[in-house]
């Protein structure tokens, strides 16, 4: 069999490579391809969307007056611009 790391041949028994030492059972390391990438990052986009509109319909759902997201001066007159 053929080493992963080095691509020297090896004998089907061999537990490491004879040239890098590198294990041979060791099953080799997985690389996403593209459409890895493209499936997670749409996932993860589709869940940031509907998260930001579930969390936007939930703060609208506040009693007032905390509904506000800036909040007029006029309400904190003890904070000084
Ligand atoms: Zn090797």
């Amino acid at each position: 069999m053929k080493c992963l790391n080095c691509q020297q041949e090896n004998k089907d028994a061999a537990k490491v490579c004879k040239r890098c030492g590198r294990d041979l059972a060791m099953p080799p390391a997985w690389f996403p391809d593209w459409k890895w990438h493209a499936r997670t990052l749409g996932l993860i986009y589709a869940c940031v969307t509907v998260l930001y509109f579930a969390v936007d319909f939930a703060l609208r759902q506040l009693p007032k007056p905390y509904h506000i997201r800036r909040i007029p001066a006029e309400m904190t007159p003890w904070l000084k611009r």
